[in-house]
């Protein structure tokens, strides 16, 4: 093995609300040698997530914080340059979690192959990805009629395209919420939703009663705060509540109290089912042929935005925050 310098994030502070460029540092790294049963890996594509801003506060969470001073972690699809393991070859095309930097070393236990069918391989950290993965999951965790009027939140966003797309596809009728007017233009005119709206317009209960003068059946929430609010009001009686996240709050200080109007869940007898979309991992196999196959007949449209260089990893994750991304957020390393 040749002598491999890689560059990587390391975050050495953590945010006070807001991650700023202060918290992270881009550093660079020798590699080891690599032993027997040991795979080298390029990153191709790194994934920046919403749920890493978590990671990111000291003390232990549903998953353990970041280190200060070492490496970031996350999702990434890359190529096998060496291998001295049976079960991988050079030129294989993999996903790990170990993002955030250009190059890596790894057992085969933590990686897992993917096919080169679909291109470009940012594909497999966003539609078939954990991204996708969530939105199917979300979607199968409480029950959907065809004619079901769906709410999604972060709807222009890489989870919330999906849920869209999917739920369409089992004949709801689908209303996005998002952050600007392209990105309302984006649900309409793309990804085929009957109505979407800009949550930034206009109180967001006004906006919904306007698209859904009849109500919604089902809302997946991906932000938390008012919009949340808005769809305890909207939802009609034995309406469901996919909670998936609660991005409005990720980066507040201090917890925010919960919404005025949770009394609805008794007099509408509401259920709301939260999901982790690690509990569907023994699921993967299935969402991958479903949702691979709707991907292929050109049904679901991948939409993606892309960041270059591992030097603006930060400023993609930073982006996140803003409403920069229309699709999944991804970062080209090579
Ligand atoms: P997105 O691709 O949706 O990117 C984040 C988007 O959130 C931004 O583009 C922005 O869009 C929106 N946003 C940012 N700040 C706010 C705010 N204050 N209020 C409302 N919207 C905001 O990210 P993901 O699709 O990866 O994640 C979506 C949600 O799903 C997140 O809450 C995430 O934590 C959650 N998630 C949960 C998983 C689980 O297993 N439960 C797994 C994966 C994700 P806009 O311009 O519209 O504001």
């Amino acid at each position: 093995m040749t002598r491999i310098m890689s560059r990587e994030i390391r975050m050495i502070s953590r945010p006070n609300g807001y991650p700023t460029a202060a918290n992270f540092e881009l550093a660079q790294t020798e590699l080891e040698p690599l032993k027997d049963g040991q795979v080298l890996v390029r990153n191709v594509f790194m994934s920046v997530d919403p749920y890493m801003r978590g990671r990111m506060n000291a003390g232990k969470s549903y998953i353990p914080p970041f280190e200060l001073g070492k490496a970031l972690e996350g999702g990434a699809v890359g190529e096998v340059l060496e291998s001295r393991a049976k079960e991988f070859k050079p030129g294989d095309a993999v996903t790990s979690s170990y993002g955030w930097r250009e190059y890596f070393v790894a057992t085969p236990k933590e990686l897992h192959w993917v096919g080169r069918e679909f291109h470009p391989l940012s594909v497999y950290l966003g539609a078939l990805g954990m991204t996708g993965m969530t939105a199917w999951a979300g979607l199968n965790s409480v029950e959907i009629k065809a004619g079901d009027v769906i709410l999604v939140s972060g709807a222009a966003g890489a989870v919330g395209s999906m849920v869209g797309q999917l739920a369409k596809l089992r004949g709801c009728r689908v209303i996005g919420s998002a952050g600007s007017a392209e990105k309302v233009r984006f649900l309409q005119e793309e990804c085929g939703f009957e109505r979407a709206f800009d949550y930034k317009a206009a109180p967001v209960l006004e906006q919904l009663k306007l698209v859904a003068p009849d109500g919604i059946d089902v809302y997946f929430d991906n932000v938390g705060g008012d919009t949340l609010e808005a769809a305890l009001t909207a939802l009609n009686v034995r309406g469901r509540i996919i909670a998936c996240g609660s991005i409005s709050g990720y980066n507040e200080e201090k917890p925010r109290p919960g919404p005025s109007n949770l009394f609805n869940m008794v007099t509408k007898r509401l259920t709301m089912k939260g999901i982790m979309v690690f509990d569907w991992l023994h699921r993967q196999a299935i969402f991958e042929k479903e949702v691979g196959a709707y991907i292929k007949a050109g049904t679901v449209k991948h939409k993606e935005t892309v960041v270059e260089g591992i030097d603006k990893a930060s400023d993609a994750f930073i982006g996140l925050f803003q409403g920069q991304n229309v699709g999944k957020m991804v970062v080209k390393l090579a």
